[in-house]
């Protein structure tokens, strides 16, 4: 059974490298993109401090008329020398409304290609992550399904990779946003005043220190808290599918008690997170206000005392002021950044760690890949356990040859189930072996072994789509050929019609093109079984593994279902487990499993005669119903 996290929080161990790596990695696949988008994020972010110079440069040399270079006289933008009489003034302005528009223009263009290349890089990696993971899950083998809820799997596969594109989205801007954005201003406050600009940087590296320390306190929190939401998110998820169960038992204050117990946990921890992160955004505030106080302070004690001495004009004092802003702001969000990295980074082990996780069940270098099989199948003193747990088959030895029906009987948890699951190799054995047509199973290419298996459950499931597809899906030649050309093929009739399924399918609304599933028609347990049986009818596989459905079925339905049956095995290997022993009672061979061993096998008569546990189990279910000995 699957465990209380959804079974991901172990993931993390089979990350391949460091997971933000490869993320980037991941984005690094459309580098030019990358490359024009940063480029022009930088520039953008240059060009946004433009502005300010225009303001300095307007009070020191239009208003007060002074000869003090400033950064823009310096890059040659500006005349150098005092600027002498209403003339002079006015032109200099008309410059500078120049260099302004011309530095909003840039800005806006360079603003607008650089997010719209940055976010389509972000949505690229979403989607090929997405499309990775997806195929890499479904090829993991059977223990993973088992081990992991579909409720975890699924936010793998939506909440993690859409967590992912938004921090490549946003957070990924902010990084150039701050770099770009200190070091430019330290170059230019530098170069005004080295003593103001010291000031003005000072709380920058302790900011970045912080917030580092802030990282490693926020998340051990973060970790626990997207673990706990997984957590609840799979009780929800099991409340509602089997809403049924609770209703019929009246179990509505357990599973809200249950449900309340994860919420309030979730509540507590997001709780704590919360008043860390407050905290912690209120002290970075007060660091920037002291560092504004000291540059009031010291700036304008220089200016009083020192006057042109000081090397400060009018307009570079009220230059720091202007930037102060432009650079803490940044730095304020760093925190939210280092957050939103913890997140993300939590996103990519999850998502890095599915990927990294190796099939326990993979092809062999040089695989067996024959062209069909025939269908013979030997186990030969198998022995095997789910995980470490107690073996549930014993030295189970059975030889089977092409075109036998076996019937399978034995008490619950006896294993007939779990033997019939090493066939196409869902599990391996942990010794002996299994061999299809004289290989043993962990030859062959898994695919080829498959192809010539077809397993019909006992609640059979069915996708979303029309009753044609469901059937098409037996054959990917009849699937393709229905996806492409729209008109239901002979062959899904056929098979249809050789499972007894044709006539009520002519019934529903849109005979073969009525919609099932979710949100479609809501099918009888008879009649899935016979979508699948046809499903099955359509694979022509050598070998059937039948879980004979039982209940809920009438008796018309029934024989129909055992009509389809019989053309379904006829011909080919059959494993079938029987909860009812009248439906095997003309099996060729009938073999009880009992505690993970063989003890009996047969013909029916055989059986009877022998007067064994087989006999045992007859007469019980004669006793429970009389009709079955006729
Ligand atoms: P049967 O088909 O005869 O009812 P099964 O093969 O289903 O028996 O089960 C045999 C034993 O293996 C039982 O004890 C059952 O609990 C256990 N078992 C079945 N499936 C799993 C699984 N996926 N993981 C762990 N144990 C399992």
């Amino acid at each position: 059974m699957a465990d209380d996290h959804g079974g991901f929080e172990h993931i993390r161990d089979t990350v391949d490298g460091h997971p933000m790596v490869n993320l980037i990695t991941y984005a690094l696949r459309y580098w030019p993109r990358l490359l024009v988008g940063v480029t022009t994020a930088v520039i953008t972010r240059f060009a946004r401090l433009v502005p300010a110079l225009i303001v300095a440069a307007t009070i020191d040399r239009v208003v007060l008329g002074g000869a003090d270079p400033g950064l823009l006289t310096d890059v040659g933008l500006l005349p150098t020398g005092a600027i002498v009489g209403e003339a002079a003034r006015l032109e200099l302005l008309r410059r500078l409304v120049v260099i302004a528009a011309v530095a909003y223009l840039i800005r806006s263009v360079t603003r607008f290609a650089s997010r719209y290349l940055l976010q389509s890089t972000a949505q690229k990696v979403q989607r090929d992550l997405r499309n990775d993971a997806y195929d890499h899950l479904q090829r993991l083998s059977m223990d993973f399904f088992v081990n992991h809820q579909t409720g975890a799997m699924l936010s793998v596969l939506n909440s993690d990779i859409n967590r992912l594109e938004q921090f490549l989205n946003s957070e990924f801007r902010q990084l150039i946003r701050v770099v770009a954005t200190v070091s430019g201003i330290t170059i230019i406050l530098w170069s005004y005043s080295p003593k103001l600009a010291a000031i003005a940087l000072l709380p920058v590296p302790l900011i970045g220190l912080a917030s580092a320390g802030f990282l490693t306190w926020i998340e051990p929190r973060y970790q626990s808290i997207r673990e706990t939401v997984s957590r609840l998110n799979s009780r929800l998820e099991n409340n509602i599918a089997g809403v049924d169960i609770i209703k019929s038992f009246d179990r509505y204050e357990f599973e809200h008690e249950r449900v309340a117990t994860q919420s309030e946990q979730y509540h507590d921890e997001q709780i704590r997170a919360l008043r860390l992160r407050r905290g912690f955004f209120a002290a970075l505030r007060l660091m920037t206000g002291i560092a504004f106080v000291a540059i009031l302070f010291v700036g304008g004690r220089d200016i009083i005392l020192l006057g042109d001495a000081g090397g400060l004009s009018t307009g570079s004092f009220a230059l720091f002021f202007l930037y102060l802003r432009r650079l803490y702001s940044p730095m304020r969000r760093i925190g939210r950044s280092a957050n939103k990295y913890q997140q993300a980074k939590s996103s990519a082990e999850r998502v890095f760690g599915l990927l990294g996780h190796a099939p326990m069940i993979d092809d062999p270098d040089d695989p067996h890949d024959p062209a069909f099989i025939r269908g013979d199948i030997d186990f030969e003193d198998v022995t095997f356990g789910y995980g470490d747990r107690e073996p549930v088959l014993s030295d189970v030895s059975l030889s089977i040859e092409h075109g036998e029906t076996i019937g399978l009987a034995g008490e619950t948890g006896a294993g007939k189930s779990t033997l019939t699951r090493l066939v196409p190799r869902f599990y391996d054995v942990d010794s002996g072996s299994v061999r299809v047509d004289d290989v043993d199973v962990r030859e062959y290419a898994r695919q080829s072994l498959r192809r010539g298996i077809a397993i019909v459950g006992q609640s059979p499931y069915l996708f979303s789509g029309t009753v044609a597809e469901n059937i098409a899906y037996g054959d990917l030649e009849t699937l393709t050929a229905l996806r492409t050309d729209g008109s239901v093929p002979d062959a899904v009739v056929e098979a249809a019609d050789a499972a007894e399924a044709d006539r009520f399918i002519q019934d529903l609304p849109d005979g073969y093109r009525t919609e099932i599933g979710e949100r479609g028609v809501k099918l009888s347990g008879g009649q899935r079984q016979r979508l699948a049986i046809a499903r099955a009818i359509l694979n022509d596989p050598a070998i059937i593994i039948l879980d004979e459905a039982t209940s809920d079925v009438d008796t018309e339905t029934e024989q129909h279902i055992q009509a389809s049956l019989s053309r379904l095995i006829a011909d080919r290997t059959a494993l079938v487990i029987a909860h009812r022993l009248s439906t095997i009672q003309d099996a060729d061979r009938i073999v009880v499993m009992d505690d993970g061993e063989i003890i009996e096998q047969g013909s029916h008569d055989d059986l009877l005669a022998t007067n064994g546990a087989y006999a045992d189990l007859w007469r019980v279910q004669v006793d429970e119903n009389p009709a079955t000995a006729d």
